[in-house]
Protein backbone atom coordinates (compact mmCIF):
# COMPACT_ATOMS: atom_id res chain seq x y z
CA UNK A 1 0.00 0.00 0.00
CA UNK A 2 2.67 2.54 -0.71
CA UNK A 3 -0.05 5.17 -2.14
CA UNK A 4 0.86 8.80 -1.20
CA UNK A 5 -2.40 8.95 0.86
CA UNK A 6 -1.56 12.69 1.76
CA UNK A 7 -1.04 13.61 -1.54
CA UNK A 8 -4.84 11.86 -2.75
CA UNK A 9 -5.81 13.52 0.49
CA UNK A 10 -5.38 16.90 -0.56
CA UNK A 11 -6.22 16.36 -3.92
CA UNK A 12 -9.68 16.24 -2.26
CA UNK A 13 -11.43 18.67 -0.82
CA UNK A 14 -14.39 16.83 0.70
CA UNK A 15 -12.12 14.74 2.81
CA UNK A 16 -11.75 17.78 5.42
CA UNK A 17 -15.27 17.73 5.82
CA UNK A 18 -16.60 13.82 5.99
CA UNK A 19 -15.44 10.91 6.15
CA UNK A 20 -17.22 9.42 2.58
CA UNK A 21 -17.87 5.86 2.86
CA UNK A 22 -20.51 5.78 -0.02
CA UNK A 23 -18.04 5.99 -2.67
CA UNK A 24 -20.29 2.85 -4.78
CA UNK A 25 -22.82 5.73 -4.50
CA UNK A 26 -21.00 9.01 -6.05
CA UNK A 27 -17.11 9.72 -4.71
CA UNK A 28 -16.11 13.19 -3.98
CA UNK A 29 -14.19 14.40 -6.81
CA UNK A 30 -10.75 15.50 -7.06
CA UNK A 31 -10.04 19.46 -7.21
CA UNK A 32 -9.10 19.35 -11.24
CA UNK A 33 -12.45 17.87 -11.96
CA UNK A 34 -14.26 20.78 -9.62
CA UNK A 35 -11.70 23.60 -11.43
CA UNK A 36 -12.37 22.40 -14.89
CA UNK A 37 -16.22 22.12 -14.43
CA UNK A 38 -16.25 25.31 -12.81
CA UNK A 39 -14.14 27.21 -14.78
CA UNK A 40 -16.39 26.22 -17.41
CA UNK A 41 -19.67 27.04 -16.32
CA UNK A 42 -18.03 30.79 -15.99
CA UNK A 43 -16.85 30.60 -19.52
CA UNK A 44 -20.15 29.74 -20.79
CA UNK A 45 -21.81 32.96 -18.51
CA UNK A 46 -18.78 35.04 -19.99
CA UNK A 47 -19.01 34.27 -23.82
CA UNK A 48 -21.86 32.17 -25.04
CA UNK A 49 -22.69 28.53 -24.10
CA UNK A 50 -21.61 27.62 -27.87
CA UNK A 51 -18.94 29.64 -28.13
CA UNK A 52 -17.43 28.02 -25.29
CA UNK A 53 -17.67 24.96 -25.95
CA UNK A 54 -15.93 25.60 -29.67
CA UNK A 55 -13.02 26.90 -26.98
CA UNK A 56 -13.28 23.76 -25.37
CA UNK A 57 -13.33 21.25 -27.77
CA UNK A 58 -10.08 19.59 -27.19
CA UNK A 59 -11.21 19.16 -23.69
CA UNK A 60 -14.77 18.03 -24.10
CA UNK A 61 -14.05 15.26 -26.76
CA UNK A 62 -11.49 14.27 -24.39
CA UNK A 63 -14.28 12.42 -22.73
CA UNK A 64 -14.19 10.30 -25.24
CA UNK A 65 -10.91 9.58 -25.67
CA UNK A 66 -9.87 9.07 -22.21
CA UNK A 67 -13.13 6.38 -22.04
CA UNK A 68 -11.42 4.73 -24.29
CA UNK A 69 -7.99 4.96 -23.09
CA UNK A 70 -9.33 3.17 -19.46
CA UNK A 71 -11.32 0.50 -21.67
CA UNK A 72 -8.66 -0.46 -23.95
CA UNK A 73 -10.94 0.30 -26.86
CA UNK A 74 -11.08 3.38 -29.74
CA UNK A 75 -12.92 6.57 -28.78
CA UNK A 76 -15.61 5.75 -31.83
CA UNK A 77 -16.39 3.06 -30.00
CA UNK A 78 -17.22 5.13 -27.03
CA UNK A 79 -20.81 6.76 -26.73
CA UNK A 80 -21.20 9.35 -23.46
CA UNK A 81 -24.62 9.61 -21.92
CA UNK A 82 -26.48 11.60 -19.02
CA UNK A 83 -26.32 8.28 -17.08
CA UNK A 84 -25.26 4.65 -17.51
CA UNK A 85 -28.78 3.43 -16.91
CA UNK A 86 -29.60 5.60 -20.23
CA UNK A 87 -26.54 4.06 -22.10
CA UNK A 88 -27.71 0.85 -20.62
CA UNK A 89 -30.98 1.26 -22.11
CA UNK A 90 -29.82 2.54 -25.30
CA UNK A 91 -27.64 -0.67 -26.05
CA UNK A 92 -30.52 -3.39 -24.20
CA UNK A 93 -33.20 -1.54 -26.74
CA UNK A 94 -30.67 -1.19 -29.56
CA UNK A 95 -30.65 -5.23 -29.69
CA UNK A 96 -33.03 -6.79 -32.17
CA UNK A 97 -34.98 -9.11 -30.02
CA UNK A 98 -38.57 -10.94 -30.91
CA UNK A 99 -41.06 -12.77 -29.10
CA UNK A 100 -39.32 -16.15 -27.53
CA UNK A 101 -35.83 -14.78 -28.16
CA UNK A 102 -33.89 -15.77 -24.76
CA UNK A 103 -31.91 -13.25 -22.51
CA UNK A 104 -29.79 -14.79 -19.70
CA UNK A 105 -28.95 -12.82 -16.59
CA UNK A 106 -27.36 -13.01 -13.25
CA UNK A 107 -29.40 -12.45 -10.14
CA UNK A 108 -27.11 -9.72 -8.93
CA UNK A 109 -28.65 -7.08 -12.11
CA UNK A 110 -28.91 -3.31 -11.01
CA UNK A 111 -32.85 -2.71 -10.31
CA UNK A 112 -33.24 -0.40 -13.64
CA UNK A 113 -31.42 -2.84 -16.21
CA UNK A 114 -33.44 -5.15 -14.66
CA UNK A 115 -36.78 -3.30 -14.88
CA UNK A 116 -36.17 -2.57 -18.31
CA UNK A 117 -35.46 -6.29 -18.95
CA UNK A 118 -38.96 -7.06 -16.88
CA UNK A 119 -40.42 -4.59 -19.26
CA UNK A 120 -39.51 -5.93 -22.72
CA UNK A 121 -40.41 -9.73 -21.34
CA UNK A 122 -43.94 -8.19 -20.45
CA UNK A 123 -44.59 -6.04 -23.80
CA UNK A 124 -42.65 -8.18 -26.33
CA UNK A 125 -42.46 -11.53 -25.23
CA UNK A 126 -38.77 -11.80 -24.75
CA UNK A 127 -37.83 -14.38 -22.50
CA UNK A 128 -36.10 -13.26 -19.07
CA UNK A 129 -33.97 -15.97 -17.52
CA UNK A 130 -32.07 -15.95 -14.31
CA UNK A 131 -29.42 -17.83 -13.60
CA UNK A 132 -28.41 -19.87 -10.47
CA UNK A 133 -25.76 -19.22 -8.50
CA UNK A 134 -23.60 -21.03 -6.03
CA UNK A 135 -23.08 -19.96 -2.22
CA UNK A 136 -20.25 -17.46 -3.75
CA UNK A 137 -23.19 -16.01 -5.32
CA UNK A 138 -21.50 -16.68 -8.95
CA UNK A 139 -23.03 -18.40 -12.05
CA UNK A 140 -21.20 -21.45 -13.28
CA UNK A 141 -19.92 -21.39 -16.67
CA UNK A 142 -20.94 -25.13 -17.02
CA UNK A 143 -24.17 -23.94 -15.81
CA UNK A 144 -24.05 -20.73 -18.55
CA UNK A 145 -22.96 -23.14 -21.61
CA UNK A 146 -25.11 -25.55 -20.38
CA UNK A 147 -28.19 -23.12 -21.22
CA UNK A 148 -27.12 -22.04 -24.49
CA UNK A 149 -29.24 -22.74 -27.78
CA UNK A 150 -29.89 -20.67 -31.07
CA UNK A 151 -32.50 -18.66 -29.51
CA UNK A 152 -30.10 -17.03 -26.74
CA UNK A 153 -29.90 -13.53 -28.10
CA UNK A 154 -28.46 -11.56 -25.08
CA UNK A 155 -26.16 -12.29 -21.91
CA UNK A 156 -26.27 -9.48 -19.51
CA UNK A 157 -24.34 -9.40 -16.21
CA UNK A 158 -22.77 -7.36 -13.52
CA UNK A 159 -18.96 -7.11 -12.66
CA UNK A 160 -19.74 -5.68 -9.13
CA UNK A 161 -23.13 -5.48 -8.20
CA UNK A 162 -24.58 -2.56 -6.37
CA UNK A 163 -25.22 -4.12 -2.98
CA UNK A 164 -22.60 -6.57 -2.55
CA UNK A 165 -18.78 -6.83 -2.70
CA UNK A 166 -18.76 -9.76 -5.43
CA UNK A 167 -16.84 -9.57 -8.38
CA UNK A 168 -17.93 -11.66 -11.23
CA UNK A 169 -15.64 -13.26 -13.54
CA UNK A 170 -16.77 -11.96 -16.86
CA UNK A 171 -14.09 -12.46 -18.85
CA UNK A 172 -15.20 -16.03 -17.86
CA UNK A 173 -18.76 -15.42 -19.46
CA UNK A 174 -17.11 -13.11 -22.17
CA UNK A 175 -15.18 -16.22 -23.27
CA UNK A 176 -18.37 -18.55 -23.40
CA UNK A 177 -20.32 -15.18 -24.96
CA UNK A 178 -17.78 -14.82 -27.27
CA UNK A 179 -17.38 -18.66 -28.22
CA UNK A 180 -21.01 -18.74 -29.06
CA UNK A 181 -21.56 -15.96 -31.04
CA UNK A 182 -24.12 -14.57 -28.55
CA UNK A 183 -24.14 -10.67 -27.88
CA UNK A 184 -22.53 -9.97 -24.26
CA UNK A 185 -23.36 -6.72 -22.25
CA UNK A 186 -21.35 -5.92 -19.07
CA UNK A 187 -22.80 -3.58 -16.34
CA UNK A 188 -19.63 -2.04 -15.38
CA UNK A 189 -20.85 0.61 -13.39
CA UNK A 190 -19.25 -0.20 -10.38
CA UNK A 191 -15.88 -1.71 -10.92
CA UNK A 192 -14.60 1.46 -13.91
CA UNK A 193 -12.35 3.37 -11.79
CA UNK A 194 -12.14 0.69 -8.97
CA UNK A 195 -10.51 -1.75 -10.72
CA UNK A 196 -8.41 -2.33 -14.22
CA UNK A 197 -11.08 -3.18 -17.05
CA UNK A 198 -9.97 -3.99 -20.35
CA UNK A 199 -12.58 -4.79 -22.69
CA UNK A 200 -10.76 -7.16 -24.99
CA UNK A 201 -9.91 -9.23 -22.11
CA UNK A 202 -13.73 -9.25 -21.01
CA UNK A 203 -14.48 -10.41 -24.82
CA UNK A 204 -17.84 -8.02 -24.40
CA UNK A 205 -19.76 -6.36 -27.25
CA UNK A 206 -20.80 -4.09 -25.20
CA UNK A 207 -20.21 -2.46 -21.84
CA UNK A 208 -21.80 0.23 -19.77
CA UNK A 209 -19.73 2.36 -16.75
CA UNK A 210 -20.64 5.47 -14.60
CA UNK A 211 -18.84 8.69 -14.38
CA UNK A 212 -19.61 9.46 -10.70
CA UNK A 213 -18.42 6.31 -8.84
CA UNK A 214 -15.54 4.83 -9.01
CA UNK A 215 -13.93 7.46 -11.67
CA UNK A 216 -14.65 10.18 -9.33
CA UNK A 217 -16.21 12.22 -11.88
CA UNK A 218 -19.25 14.12 -12.42
CA UNK A 219 -22.56 13.02 -11.76
CA UNK A 220 -24.96 13.00 -14.34
CA UNK A 221 -22.58 10.91 -16.40
CA UNK A 222 -22.52 7.71 -17.94
CA UNK A 223 -20.78 6.28 -21.07
CA UNK A 224 -21.51 2.98 -23.28
CA UNK A 225 -18.57 1.29 -25.03
CA UNK A 226 -20.05 -0.94 -27.89
CA UNK A 227 -17.54 -3.00 -30.37
CA UNK A 228 -17.22 -1.59 -33.67
CA UNK A 229 -18.16 -4.51 -35.87
CA UNK A 230 -20.98 -5.27 -33.33
CA UNK A 231 -22.20 -1.65 -33.12
CA UNK A 232 -22.30 -0.90 -36.57
CA UNK A 233 -25.09 -3.72 -37.21
CA UNK A 234 -27.34 -2.12 -34.93
CA UNK A 235 -29.97 0.20 -35.34
CA UNK A 236 -29.97 2.93 -32.57
CA UNK A 237 -33.50 2.99 -30.75
CA UNK A 238 -33.20 6.25 -30.71
CA UNK A 239 -31.10 8.85 -32.44
CA UNK A 240 -30.46 12.35 -32.72
CA UNK A 241 -28.41 15.25 -35.04
CA UNK A 242 -24.87 13.80 -33.67
CA UNK A 243 -25.94 9.80 -33.89
CA UNK A 244 -26.23 10.52 -37.61
CA UNK A 245 -23.95 11.81 -40.73
CA UNK A 246 -26.26 13.82 -42.91
CA UNK A 247 -25.56 14.76 -46.52
CA UNK A 248 -27.16 15.77 -49.93
CA UNK A 249 -30.52 15.09 -48.29
CA UNK A 250 -29.95 11.69 -46.42
CA UNK A 251 -28.44 9.91 -43.51
CA UNK A 252 -26.53 7.31 -42.51
CA UNK A 253 -25.67 6.49 -38.84
CA UNK A 254 -22.60 7.59 -37.33
CA UNK A 255 -19.84 5.10 -36.83
CA UNK A 256 -20.01 2.33 -34.52
CA UNK A 257 -21.11 3.63 -31.12
CA UNK A 258 -21.05 7.35 -32.22
CA UNK A 259 -24.26 6.42 -33.19
CA UNK A 260 -26.07 6.12 -30.17
CA UNK A 261 -25.05 9.70 -28.82
CA UNK A 262 -27.38 12.58 -28.49
CA UNK A 263 -26.13 16.58 -29.83
CA UNK A 264 -27.22 18.47 -26.87
CA UNK A 265 -24.89 17.59 -23.47
CA UNK A 266 -23.45 19.17 -20.20
CA UNK A 267 -20.62 20.50 -21.79
CA UNK A 268 -19.21 21.48 -18.08
CA UNK A 269 -19.84 17.54 -17.08
CA UNK A 270 -18.24 15.65 -19.98
CA UNK A 271 -15.53 17.87 -19.42
CA UNK A 272 -15.06 16.93 -15.88
CA UNK A 273 -15.40 12.90 -16.67
CA UNK A 274 -12.14 13.49 -19.06
CA UNK A 275 -10.57 15.09 -16.34
CA UNK A 276 -12.21 12.12 -13.95
CA UNK A 277 -10.04 9.70 -16.13
CA UNK A 278 -7.39 11.27 -16.70
CA UNK A 279 -6.61 11.74 -12.79
CA UNK A 280 -7.56 8.21 -12.83
CA UNK A 281 -4.99 7.37 -15.20
CA UNK A 282 -2.37 9.50 -13.77
CA UNK A 283 -2.86 7.43 -10.39
CA UNK A 284 -2.97 4.29 -12.14
CA UNK A 285 -6.22 1.97 -11.38
CA UNK A 286 -3.46 -1.01 -11.03
CA UNK A 287 -2.11 0.91 -8.50
CA UNK A 288 -5.11 2.41 -6.50
CA UNK A 289 -6.89 -1.11 -6.92
CA UNK A 290 -5.07 -2.57 -4.69
CA UNK A 291 -5.18 0.00 -1.72
CA UNK A 292 -9.50 -0.27 -2.92
CA UNK A 293 -9.24 -4.26 -2.03
CA UNK A 294 -7.06 -3.79 1.38
CA UNK A 295 -8.84 -1.25 2.87
CA UNK A 296 -12.05 -3.43 2.35
CA UNK A 297 -10.57 -6.36 3.63
CA UNK A 298 -9.33 -4.54 6.74
CA UNK A 299 -12.76 -3.30 7.07
CA UNK A 300 -14.39 -6.76 6.81
CA UNK A 301 -12.47 -8.31 9.25
CA UNK A 302 -12.27 -5.08 11.85
CA UNK A 303 -16.41 -5.05 11.51
CA UNK A 304 -16.27 -9.31 12.16
CA UNK A 305 -14.89 -8.79 15.21
CA UNK A 306 -17.67 -6.38 16.66
CA UNK A 307 -20.70 -8.37 18.13
CA UNK A 308 -23.86 -7.88 16.55
CA UNK A 309 -22.59 -6.54 13.14
CA UNK A 310 -22.45 -9.13 10.35
CA UNK A 311 -21.20 -8.58 6.56
CA UNK A 312 -22.84 -9.76 3.79
CA UNK A 313 -20.47 -10.03 1.18
CA UNK A 314 -19.75 -12.89 -0.82
CA UNK A 315 -17.34 -14.51 -3.78
CA UNK A 316 -14.08 -15.50 -4.15
CA UNK A 317 -12.73 -11.72 -5.07
CA UNK A 318 -14.21 -8.87 -3.16
CA UNK A 319 -14.41 -5.15 -4.05
CA UNK A 320 -14.38 -2.03 -2.19
CA UNK A 321 -18.01 -2.55 -1.31
CA UNK A 322 -18.75 -3.54 2.78
CA UNK A 323 -22.55 -4.84 2.61
CA UNK A 324 -23.71 -5.19 6.50
CA UNK A 325 -26.80 -5.35 8.64
CA UNK A 326 -26.59 -4.29 12.34
CA UNK A 327 -28.94 -6.71 15.01
CA UNK A 328 -31.37 -4.42 16.37
CA UNK A 329 -30.74 -1.44 14.11
CA UNK A 330 -32.63 -0.92 10.81
CA UNK A 331 -30.56 0.18 8.27
CA UNK A 332 -31.49 3.79 7.24
CA UNK A 333 -31.04 4.41 11.38
CA UNK A 334 -27.74 2.99 11.26
CA UNK A 335 -27.14 5.27 8.31
CA UNK A 336 -28.32 8.39 10.39
CA UNK A 337 -26.31 7.43 13.10
CA UNK A 338 -22.80 7.46 11.36
CA UNK A 339 -23.80 10.69 9.37
CA UNK A 340 -24.70 12.54 12.65
CA UNK A 341 -21.18 11.29 13.49
CA UNK A 342 -19.54 12.70 9.91
CA UNK A 343 -19.50 9.59 8.47
CA UNK A 344 -21.30 9.10 4.85
CA UNK A 345 -22.63 5.52 4.29
CA UNK A 346 -25.71 4.32 2.11
CA UNK A 347 -28.74 2.30 2.49
CA UNK A 348 -29.58 -0.30 -0.40
CA UNK A 349 -32.74 -1.14 -0.45
CA UNK A 350 -34.42 -3.89 -2.50
CA UNK A 351 -34.54 -2.38 -6.21
CA UNK A 352 -30.44 -1.87 -5.74
CA UNK A 353 -30.62 -5.98 -7.13
CA UNK A 354 -34.45 -6.53 -7.03
CA UNK A 355 -33.68 -10.95 -7.89
CA UNK A 356 -30.62 -11.23 -5.31
CA UNK A 357 -32.22 -9.08 -2.60
CA UNK A 358 -35.59 -10.88 -2.81
CA UNK A 359 -33.83 -14.30 -2.80
CA UNK A 360 -31.54 -13.51 0.11
CA UNK A 361 -34.81 -12.63 2.06
CA UNK A 362 -33.31 -9.14 2.33
CA UNK A 363 -35.02 -5.69 2.24
CA UNK A 364 -32.27 -3.95 3.08
CA UNK A 365 -28.66 -3.33 4.00
CA UNK A 366 -25.77 -1.04 4.58
CA UNK A 367 -23.44 -0.24 2.26
CA UNK A 368 -20.03 0.86 3.19
CA UNK A 369 -17.95 1.75 0.32
CA UNK A 370 -14.21 2.90 0.40
CA UNK A 371 -12.07 4.47 -2.08
CA UNK A 372 -8.37 4.73 -2.22
CA UNK A 373 -8.25 8.40 -0.65
CA UNK A 374 -10.27 6.64 2.35
CA UNK A 375 -7.44 6.41 5.62
CA UNK A 376 -7.46 3.92 8.10
CA UNK A 377 -8.74 6.31 11.03
CA UNK A 378 -11.72 7.05 9.13
CA UNK A 379 -12.67 3.13 8.85
CA UNK A 380 -11.92 3.36 12.39
CA UNK A 381 -14.31 6.02 13.29
CA UNK A 382 -16.77 3.89 11.41
CA UNK A 383 -15.88 0.92 13.87
CA UNK A 384 -16.12 2.49 17.30
CA UNK A 385 -19.67 3.76 15.80
CA UNK A 386 -21.00 0.80 15.08
CA UNK A 387 -19.41 -0.80 18.22
CA UNK A 388 -21.14 1.55 20.15
CA UNK A 389 -24.74 0.77 18.44
CA UNK A 390 -24.54 -2.47 19.25
CA UNK A 391 -24.10 -2.03 23.22
CA UNK A 392 -26.63 0.41 23.28
CA UNK A 393 -23.86 3.32 24.08
CA UNK A 394 -24.73 6.40 23.58
CA UNK A 395 -22.69 8.29 21.27
CA UNK A 396 -19.46 9.91 21.81
CA UNK A 397 -17.47 10.19 18.44
CA UNK A 398 -18.10 13.68 17.27
CA UNK A 399 -18.23 15.13 14.19
CA UNK A 400 -14.63 16.38 12.97
C1 LIG B 1 -25.16 2.86 -10.39
C2 LIG B 1 -25.37 1.63 -11.16
C3 LIG B 1 -26.07 1.64 -12.36
C4 LIG B 1 -26.79 2.86 -12.90
O1 LIG B 1 -26.03 4.01 -13.04
P1 LIG B 1 -26.78 5.43 -13.19
O2 LIG B 1 -25.72 6.33 -13.72
O3 LIG B 1 -27.27 5.78 -11.85
O4 LIG B 1 -27.88 5.26 -14.15
C5 LIG B 1 -26.17 0.45 -13.06
N1 LIG B 1 -25.62 -0.68 -12.61
C6 LIG B 1 -24.94 -0.74 -11.45
C7 LIG B 1 -24.33 -2.02 -11.02
C8 LIG B 1 -24.79 0.41 -10.68
O5 LIG B 1 -24.13 0.36 -9.53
Amino acid sequence: MNLDLAQARADTPGVNHVAHLNNAGASLAPKPVIDAMVSHLRLESEIGPYEAAERAQEAIERGHTAVGALLNCDSQEVALFDSASRAWTMALASVPLRAGDRVLISPMEYGSCYLSLLHLAKRHGVRLEVLPVDADGLVSVEELRGRLDERVKLIAMTHVPAHDGLVYPVALIGQVARQNGIPFLADACQSVGQMPIDVEEIGCDMLVGCGRKYLRGPRGTGFLFARREFAEQLTPAMFSLDGVEWAAGSYRFAPAARRFESWETNCAARIGLGVAIDYALAWGVEHTWPRIRQLAADLRAAITRIPGVTVLDRGQERCGTVAIIVRGWDAASVRAELQRAGINTWVCLENAACVDMQMRGLNSLLRVSVHYYNSSEELARLCSVLESLTLGRPMRVAAS
